[in-house]
């Protein structure tokens, strides 16, 4: 895995150094020496103890970051995989001199502005000549002494921040130029390649800023140029982390200015396009707002072209041209718009939004209705509970959950649809009862439900509301859900346990399973996810599996529930295993409430 690049180029100096009220991040002309002490120093000499000696002093004087390099043949590798801020290099080394380092530094492109403090115990001139010709920064002589160090060390960096601020950084907006794009691209396109991951490129147009210059003058454009720049890092502050000051590189986007009128945002996607879809818009809609022309309210239509890594490219330069494009396709469209480079992309971006507006609507009109699914007690086949499963009739068509609950997850929608759920099923239970009919409902709760929504207040007052017993109804979460935030899973599910409802851990064995996390987990019951019984049958490593699991979650006192069961063959094995309940087509579909109050009667009949 790369590092980022270092400085300009060094995610981890940007990442440490401190964010201003733009949100801008990396050395900046003037910055003081707070954040240049965020720099990368690496070192390298064949003498471990000097280095440590030198690692010391500058850490007394506040530097945090080291690389220290030994075998100064690997200096180059080293060097290109940290890409540091400065390096100190020693002349005297074994098979690789500094001076040959010093020398392929200057010829490489990356490196040739790199600054080099040469340490020497040479007080010889011919030596300090040789390594000025050869490029050298400046010298220290061995044995160091710590105040001189400080203030080489200090003075280089403080020429290096000057020097990239004017190489790489816009002085109007203060928003790195395409240089440094070029750079930031291609650092994040290999590090996404490597985990699987998308990177967009966004190239956003404002063609009507000209108009601006020519209504209002060059100053009053710069002035909404700046507001642009202001609202984009505004946008990519989505990235920080909740204290406002962590900023973890791999999640934000930066904001690039690349010409006259235009911009590139460079956004880290994890290969989902609805996700870049909705970056895209949220981007749209912030430049919808107007901005301030001299006390004049003007309308500046953004038009946006996106291109992404890998579907459309891997280099840099092309994903730039053909972001170009497609912004130029949106404002042929009349702007305030944006497009993908492909076609297909944009379909499936459409489709999205399509389908979000459509979600929105039907929150409001309340499209939404509650199949239940009956669960099925495996040694006498008797229904024994039933599940709520949610199904949305968009006019003439019916939307399948597995569509649209990852839409209302991803825009919080899912909060009032999850709430009208609970109330739902509560509901119904009520009718039921009414009906001389008792049975326990089981509902699903989803990931942001579960953090975001009060669910326990949410689940007291459905209850409260209707007079159900808290033990009739099951919460439904996954095994997911509790990834990395175990402690905070723990105490909500305990204290829902608490008023007495049931908790299910479902769809077991898709997420992370570990059997570890079972015995944490405040819950009651287990579902076996439909993928290890389909073929239980026939496979004998699902036999052992589905085997294995009941097992152990019979020990650790958990009810286990197979998901999915069609065959009577599956069910045959499920009875041998002393699998306690299951669901699936075997039994029944999923259906109407009246159904199940049918069945349940049939049920008492026979009985
Ligand atoms: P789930 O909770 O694991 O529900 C089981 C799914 O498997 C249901 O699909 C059910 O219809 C289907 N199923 C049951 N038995 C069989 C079978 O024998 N064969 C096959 N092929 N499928 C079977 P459905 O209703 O489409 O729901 C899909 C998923 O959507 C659910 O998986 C659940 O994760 C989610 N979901 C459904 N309703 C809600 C809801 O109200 N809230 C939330 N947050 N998620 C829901
Ligand atoms: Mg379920
Ligand atoms: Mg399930």
């Amino acid at each position: 895995m790369p590092p980022e690049p270092a400085t300009l180029a060094n995610p981890d100096t940007q990442a440490s150094t401190s964010v201003d009220s733009d949100g801008h991040q990396t050395y900046r002309l003037g910055d003081d020496f707070a954040q240049l002490r965020h720099a990368t120093i690496m070192m390298v000499d064949d003498e471990p103890i000097t280095m440590e000696v030198v690692q010391t002093f500058l850490e007394d004087a506040g530097y945090r970051k080291f690389i220290l390099v030994e075998d100064s043949v690997q200096a180059m590798d080293r060097l290109r995989e940290h890409r540091p801020d400065v390096l100190l290099l020693d002349v005297v080394m074994p098979e690789v001199s500094g001076f040959d380092i010093l020398q392929m530094l200057r010829g490489d492109e990356e490196f040739s502005h790199l600054p080099v403090i040469i340490l020497t115990s040479s007080s010889d001139a011919a030596t300090k000549l040789q390594a000025l010709d050869l490029g050298a920064t400046d010298f220290l002589s061995k044995p160091v002494d710590p105040s001189e160090l400080a203030l080489r060390v200090r003075n280089t960096l403080a020429a290096k921040a000057y020097q990239d601020q004017l190489a790489y950084y816009d002085l109007l907006t203060n928003l790195p130029n395409r240089q440094l794009l070029q750079q930031r691209a291609q650092w994040r396109i290999a590090r996404a390649g490597q985990e699987d991951r998308g990177v967009a490129l966004m190239h956003i147009a404002f063609d009507d800023l000209k108009r601006v210059t020519e209504t209002f003058g060059p100053k009053t454009a710069d002035d909404v140029l700046k507001q642009i720049a202001q609202r984009l890092q505004s946008l990519l502050k989505v990235g920080e982390g909740k204290d406002g000051n962590e900023i973890d590189s791999h999640v934000s986007g930066e904001a690039f200015r690349l010409g006259m009128v235009d911009f590139c945002v460079l956004w880290p996607s994890s290969n989902d396009i609805s996700e870049v879809a909705l970056a895209g818009r949220r981007l749209l809609e912030l430049m919808q707002v107007p901005f301030d022309a001299d006390g004049t309210e003007v309308y500046l239509p953004a038009s946006v072209g996106i291109a992404t890594f890998p579907d459309d490219g891997d280099d840099p330069a092309q994903l730039v041209r053909l972001a170009v494009g497609a912004s130029s396709q949106a404002a042929a469209n009349g702007g305030d718009r944006m497009q993908f480079y492909s076609a297909e992309m944009n379909e499936s971006s459409l489709q999205r939004l399509r389908l979000e507006a459509d979600l929105r609507r039907a929150v409001e009109a309340c499209e939404f209705r509650l199949l239940y699914q009956p669960k099925v007690e495996v040694v006498s086949g008797r229904i024994v509970g039933t599940e709520a499963l949610i199904r949305w009739h968009a006019g003439d068509t019916m939307v399948s959950p597995a569509d649209f609950i990852p839409v209302a997850e991803e825009t919080g929608l899912i909060l009032p649809i999850g709430e009208w759920v609970i109330e739902e099923a509560c509901a119904q239970m009520t009718r039921w009862r009414d009906a001389g009919i008792h049975t326990q409902v089981s509902v699903n709760i989803s990931v942001r439900q579960f953090y975001e929504s009060d669910l326990v207040g949410v689940v007291s007052s459905a209850l409260a509301k209707t007079g159900i017993v808290p033990g009739d109804l099951t919460l439904e979460v996954t095994e997911s859900l509790v990834m990395g935030r175990m402690e905070e899973a723990e105490r909500t599910l305990r204290r829902l346990r608490q008023i007495g409802v049931r908790v299910s851990i479902d769809d077991f064995g898709t997420g992370y399973s570990s059997l570890s996390y079972l015995k944490r987990l405040p819950a009651d019951e287990v579902k076996i996810d439909r993928a290890f019984i389909t073929d239980i049958a026939d496979s004998r490593e699902d036999k052992a599996l589905v085997a294995a699991v009941t097992f152990l979650a019979h020990k650790l006192g958990y009810s286990v529930c197979a998901e999915g069961v069609e065959e009577p063959a599956q069910l045959r094995y499920l009875q041998k295993i002393k699998c306690d309940e299951f669901q699936g087509y075997l039994c029944s579909k999923p259906v109407e409430p009246d159904e199940i109050a049918d069945r349940l009667r049939g049920q008492a009949d026979k009985v």
